[in-house]
């Protein structure tokens, strides 16, 4: 299965790079005032999704430094992946247009704040459903699986978490990896970036022996460069959810509507097979 998924990304960032990939990008993201205004805007709770509506766009967190789920690659003006296309329609279905969203960018250290102050309607960014983190803000159902993992230079000693002793580990601050890694390897370095594109850069440099996060993060990674492995299977669970201000369950229940809907037309199978090259897992 594991290695069966890895195939399927090679394959996909393959495509990626001959440029076959037929990415569309949301036309009409509002800027300026608009956009003030919707950072301004007091969250009150009753219907959320007025709010929303009102507005005329949906405002989507997604990640810029993760490839496959959400992307901003050099040249482009727009960010790409599974979570991007996901957004898009959910506006789709909020507007009759997938263009009314705007892609606002987050990283793992912001993405709870930015919800939490009002900045973003909703979170795409490969965030983990944790006890810890349902005290900060709310999770939609599960819409992705992953697992910890290790990232390393082809030809390594470090096969496993049990070989990090005594070397240095790069990963990004206010993920769930940055902690698990602490307990599963106590005796590793860990240098802890702002995105995973600088632990990547860490680890290309040797200021880093390895680079840990999800096997889906990683993956994409290894693609991009193929002097680099996955080693160490998988010892974390990480299913994502979307992220949500608490105090909107209606807006909570819309989008978990929204994603069996997706799932039911055949949409979420789509575009999973769109970015991973192979069916969703059952
Ligand atoms: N899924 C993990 C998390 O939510 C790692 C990926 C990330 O940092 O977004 O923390």
């Amino acid at each position: 299965m594991f290695k069966k998924w890895t195939k399927g990304i090679a394959l996909c960032c393959t495509a990626a790079l001959l440029g076959t990939l037929a990415v569309g990008c949301g036309g009409s993201a509002p800027t300026g005032g608009e956009k003030k205004a919707a950072e301004n805007q007091t969250q009150t709770s009753g219907d959320y999704i007025q709010t929303i509506k009102n507005r005329g766009y949906l405002i989507a967190g997604v990640k810029n430094d993760v490839p496959l789920f959400g992307q901003l690659k050099s040249g482009a003006d727009k960010p790409e992946g599974f979570e991007v296309d996901i957004m898009k329609e959910l506006a789709k279905k909020l507007f009759g247009d997938e263009s009314k969203v705007k892609l606002e960018k987050v990283e793992s250290q912001t993405r709870i704040p930015m919800l939490q102050n009002g900045q973003i309607d909703i979170v795409a960014g490969t965030t983990t459903i944790t006890e810890e983190r349902k005290k900060q803000i709310d999770f939609s159902d599960v819409y992705f699986k992953a697992g910890q993992s290790l990232l390393v230079k082809k030809g390594s000693p470090i096969k496993s978490v049990t070989d990090l002793k005594g070397k240095t580990v790069s990963t990004v601050r206010g993920s769930t990896s940055a902690k698990n890694i602490r307990e599963k390897a106590p005796d590793a370095k860990v240098d802890e970036y702002a995105t995973y594109t600088e632990a990547f850069q860490a680890l290309k440099l040797g200021r880093s022996d390895a680079m840990t996060t999800d096997n889906s993060i990683l993956m994409g990674f290894a693609n991009e460069d193929p002097n680099f492995e996955l080693v160490g299977g998988l010892f974390t669970e990480e299913p994502y959810g979307f992220g949500f201000q608490k105090g909107h369950p209606e807006w909570v229940n819309y989008v978990n509507d929204f994603l069996k809907e997706l799932k039911a037309n055949g949409k979420y199978d789509e575009l999973y097979k769109k970015w991973f090259k192979e069916d969703p897992p059952k």
